[in-house]
């Protein structure tokens, strides 16, 4: 079977991706068993997801000589003027905990109504031996809560309610949150571009 790299790091992305590509044609091989690429960490320089998910996808697969799958996502906040979109992992330092409590701290004044937000995603699938790449997106609509919410902390999940689900990301089993959310959704594409593509 095919290889295919996961080229992530983060712990919360990484068991909603195995989930999503449950039975998938290919062997799916986690970045951290890839001794080439131990402390390698391309720097996100784009101003975009799209663009970060391109290095990321290039340069590991480069590196490890792969094909390789990176997703690039994060939270866009009406209210905050998008923020902290494409910076969300580095939105303040710390833990998850604390982004969510600044975050929540910046919208104490803002009423529900303009508490809308959205979680964006773009996979990028790239082939080193061919040079293909191919890139895909979603989005997905909620409200920030008042107070975190539900046990499962990956994030902004316990911050950000779905508004197609009414339940926070933390509220949310594995598998319900690969239903409803923008990943889950970019990765039921993703897997179809894999097997039409790059089988
Ligand atoms: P990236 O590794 O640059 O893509 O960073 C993504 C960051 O956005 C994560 O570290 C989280 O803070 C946030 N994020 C992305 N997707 C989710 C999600 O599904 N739930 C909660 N937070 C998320």
């Amino acid at each position: 079977m095919r290889e295919l790299l996961i080229a992530t790091r983060n712990e919360g992305k990484m068991p909603e991706i195995r989930h999503a590509f449950e039975g998938v044609p290919f062997n799916v091989i986690d970045i951290n068993h890839v001794p080439e690429l131990e402390g390698f960490e391309p720097e996100e320089a784009g101003a975009t997801f799209k663009e970060n998910s391109v290095i990321k996808a290039r340069e590991y697969g480069t590196k490890a000589g792969m094909l390789t799958l990176a997703d690039d996502s994060g939270l866009e906040v009406d209210a905050l003027d998008g923020a902290p979109g494409i910076q969300s992992a580095r939105y303040v330092p710390g833990t998850d905990a604390d982004r969510n409590r600044k975050l929540l701290d910046a919208m104490k004044d803002v009423p529900d109504e303009k508490r809308t937000a959205r979680f964006v995603t773009v996979i990028a699938i790239y082939d080193p031996a061919r040079g293909d790449l191919k890139t895909c997106r979603e989005e997905v609509y909620g409200h920030i809560t008042r107070e975190p919410r539900g046990e499962r902390s990956f994030g902004y999940d316990p911050i950000f309610l779905y508004d197609e689900a009414g339940k926070t990301g933390g509220e949310m089993s594995v598998e319900e949150k690969n239903r409803y959310s923008h990943r889950g959704r970019a990765l039921a594409k993703a897997r179809e571009i894999l097997i039409a593509e790059f089988l």
